[in-house]
């Protein structure tokens, strides 16, 4: 199995609805280490990714992946919006004209906007952000390049979700949460949950409600 371009329209349209789901826990964990937006705000980028969307026909992922980035980019401000801009942004060049993407294109293009993510806010593995719940999920997309999409990906949401609780030992190095006396240790960092919701998505996308859990 790939993912195709309607499989990636339903990826997203999940994602939405995961983020509205989770949006006020999102806000809350923002609140302990930063304004108390995140939510918010990844809540007005998804709605404009599926507003967005809604005109086009898109043939390939490219076509699909990169007004994504550009709605995304427009719509959230803040410091995530240029970062979830250039992430998917990134995926859609590196997916370019496929109209299906393997596990291997998937995890090249989500290394790809790893890469631009991190060279745009300059945080690093460790820092607490959003990076340490989608490094380690790359990591686990590229290690699983000879299993079926569907075992993939249901690997790799538990990696994400697992990830994304373990920033709570985390020291922040970036974002408001580096202004913190203590670091905000001991607080789960709110963008790597909201990454966490990315793959939570693409899992319910593929797999249906029958895996993560
Ligand atoms: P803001 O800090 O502008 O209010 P959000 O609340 O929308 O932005 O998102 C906060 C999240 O953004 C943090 O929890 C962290 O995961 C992520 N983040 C902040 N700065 C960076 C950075 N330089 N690189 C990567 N991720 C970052
Ligand atoms: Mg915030």
């Amino acid at each position: 199995m790939t993912i195709d371009v309607a499989t990636a329209l339903e990826w997203m349209s999940l994602y939405r609805e995961g983020i509205d789901v989770r949006a006020d826990e999102l806000n809350h964990l923002d609140a302990a280490l930063g304004d108390g937006d995140c939510g918010a705000s990844m809540q007005r980028g998804t709605d404009a990714v599926i507003q967005a969307l809604e005109p086009l026909e898109p043939e390939t992922l490219g076509d699909l992946f990169v007004p994504v980035g550009t709605a995304l980019v427009s719509s959230m401000g803040g410091s995530s919006g240029p970062l979830y801009g250039t992430l998917f942004l990134r995926i859609g060049t590196s997916l370019g004209t496929k109209t299906e993407a393997t596990v291997e294109d998937l995890a090249a293009a989500l290394r790809s906007g790893a890469e631009g993510v991190m060279m745009l806010g300059e945080a690093e593995v460790g820092d607490k952000t959003m990076i340490d719940c989608l490094v380690p999920t790359v990591e686990a997309l590229e290690a699983s390049t000879d299993k079926p999409m569907s075992v993939a990906v249901a690997e790799a949401v538990v990696v994400a979700r697992d990830a994304a609780a373990a920033t709570s030992a985390l020291t922040a190095r970036r974002g408001r949460a580096s202004y913190l006396g203590d670091g905000g240790v001991g607080h789960v960092d709110p963008g790597a949950v909201a990454m966490s919701v990315l793959f939570e998505a693409l899992d319910l996308a593929v797999n249906g409600d029958s895996s993560g859990g």
